[in-house]
């Protein structure tokens, strides 16, 4: 499997690592949306974030609060967003699970997802939807 973030997991290509333990690894992201603009990923291979079990989620979160409070207070950031991209149409394009953390400063101009007039128009018909089916 030619994965680019098992590369890094095995030193095979160099990343600006911030933090390493047995399970997961953190780098900096190489095209960085902001100063400090982080990815969080599990050492273990697995393609994205529904196919991590619910056990390995939790704890990949919990490295994830872990280093975006610190990573706020060292680098001096007014806040963080957490993101996963998920599957192609979200944006995935490294197919090996990660949480972005990127540091927001204010007014660092960092665009948010723009409203959707069709998505708001749909409200309720969305809700209909979905229906109760979430359990
Ligand atoms: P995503 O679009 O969620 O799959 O994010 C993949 C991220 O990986 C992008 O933000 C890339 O800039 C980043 N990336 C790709 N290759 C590398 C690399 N060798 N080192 C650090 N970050 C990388
Ligand atoms: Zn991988």
């Amino acid at each position: 499997m030619d994965c680019i973030f098992c590369k890094i997991v095995k030193k095979e290509i160099p990343a600006r690592i911030i933090f390493e333990n047995d399970k997961y690894l953190a780098f900096l992201d190489i095209t960085p949306n902001t100063i400090g603009h982080t990815l969080v990923i599990p050492k273990k291979h697995i393609n994205n974030f529904v196919e991590q079990s619910s056990d390995e989620a939790a704890k990949h979160i919990k490295v994830v609060q872990q280093i975006a409070g610190q990573l706020q207070n060292i680098l001096k950031a007014d806040g963080f967003n957490v993101a996963i991209n998920n599957g192609q149409a979200a944006g995935q394009i490294i197919n090996h699970v990660h949480w972005h953390i990127i540091p927001r400063y204010n007014n660092d101009g960092l665009l948010h997802f723009a409203h959707s007039e069709e998505a708001k128009s749909k409200l309720d018909e969305t809700l209909k939807k979905i229906n109760g089916q979430i359990k």
